[in-house]
């Protein structure tokens, strides 16, 4: 269990200060006068929030764009945020083992709100599909690709498939309403308008993949974050075996991906933490496989990346996947 840390503070508030003023949005404890103040725990999450709150609602993400919730550690400016909200939203299914403790420490009043309420969740332990050669106890690796986010036995990466996203809008449409009355039938229609553009998303997914042949819908990825993608949208998602999100790729590491790749015929590899151009540029060379591009799995991007929204990062997602696996 990751435990809330109020030590180290200096540091750490000032990073966080720092990414809050980068980010933008106004503090919670600041929130423009007539607007609900409301947090959530991650971007994503709270770009969502901000839909269907639209302008009604100032939102707060405690993990900003490219923030890793892996390594989260609330700070005391955190506990302030979360202090002066009206409604705080998490998602859920173990991703916040920070959560209980910050909303303790903060002593706020604020509504709490699931906003994977009603998701049908999916084991991420041994459940990912590990076919062919597993000689080096692949099996392991999918938990072990997530040590130190303490998620438990459930996947919480339910945003990964955009049907969730429906039931994540609603949720917080529900929320919103409850402690601003006043506002449902603004957060209604917000809520409607975000659902009919999630559905032209989830199309728009669909035929992204339908387009990729069937055989190349397989990728290796050292993140266990797309399972509810895999499972929504038919794509094969194969650990990296003996990479970890927190520990450099040795030569023994790459060696060993280079077989996993050309005995399981994967035509991308998606290794977020191999940053070593050269490192990359060799299981390239030695595999035939191409390297993908870059992926967003648990964050946005700033506002000039390519994942600024929820919607935008799905889509770079699905053009990143069908560039490295078509033809
Ligand atoms: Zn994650």
């Amino acid at each position: 269990m990751r435990s809330v840390k109020f030590s180290r503070r200096g540091a750490v508030l000032a990073t966080l200060a720092a990414t809050l003023a980068l980010a933008g949005p106004a503090l919670a404890q600041d929130a423009p006068a007539g607007k609900l103040p409301v947090v959530a725990t991650f971007s994503i999450l709270g770009d969502i929030v901000k839909n269907v709150g639209g302008d009604r609602v100032s939102v707060t993400a405690l993990v900003g764009p490219n923030g890793d919730s892996h390594v989260y550690q609330p700070t005391p400016a955190a506990a302030k945020e979360v202090a002066a909200a009206a409604v705080v939203f998490e998602n859920g299914l173990g991703l916040e083992g920070w959560m209980e403790r910050l909303v303790q420490a903060s002593g706020t009043k604020a509504e709490l709100v699931v906003v994977t309420k009603g998701v049908t969740p999916r084991f991420r332990t041994a459940s990912e599909p590990q076919d062919d050669d597993e000689d080096e106890g692949g099996a392991e690796k999918t938990a072990d690709a997530h040590k130190g986010h303490d998620h438990g036995p459930l996947d919480p990466h339910a945003w990964q498939n955009v049907a969730n996203v429906e039931i994540y809008a609603a949720n917080i449409r529900d929320g919103l309403i409850k402690a601003d009355p006043a506002g449902a039938d603004v957060y209604k229609a917000n809520t409607d308008a975000y659902i009919a553009k999630l559905k032209t998303l989830d199309a728009q997914v669909r035929a992204a993949m339908a387009k990729i042949p069937a055989k190349q819908r397989r990728i290796i990825t050292s993140h266990d974050a797309f399972g509810y993608f895999g499972d929504a949208y038919g794509l094969k998602l194969l650990a990296a075996q003996g990479v970890s999100t927190e520990s450099e790729a040795s030569a023994k590491d790459v060696a060993r991906i280079i077989r996993q790749i050309k005995a399981q015929k994967i035509p991308a590899v998606f290794l977020e933490n191999i940053s070593d151009p050269r490192l990359t540029a060799r299981i390239a060379k030695e595999s035939g496989a191409r390297i993908g591009g870059e992926l967003y799995s648990d964050a946005l991007s700033d506002d000039k990346g390519p994942a600024s929204t929820y919607i935008d990062m799905i889509e770079n997602n699905i053009r990143e996947f069908s560039s490295a696996l078509s033809s």
